[in-house]
């Protein structure tokens, strides 16, 4: 029997500059700023997402 992985992945995450928690998508193709002040949260590298910030919990 065949575990199926999940195809995707959300993170919550805690902006260190304004504490804002926000849940973001572990595998954007795109940069992602904190919603509140506009700080990069991460930015995709090779495929992934490198997380600039600081990881509350994986969803
Ligand atoms: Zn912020």
């Amino acid at each position: 029997m065949e575990v199926p992985k999940p195809k995707s992945k959300f993170v919550k995450v805690k902006c260190q500059k304004c504490k804002n928690e926000q849940i973001i998508f572990g595998k954007s193709a795109s940069k992602i700023k904190c919603l509140v002040c506009g700080k990069l949260l991460a930015e995709p590298s090779g495929g992934k997402t490198k997380l600039k910030t600081k990881i509350l919990e994986v969803l």
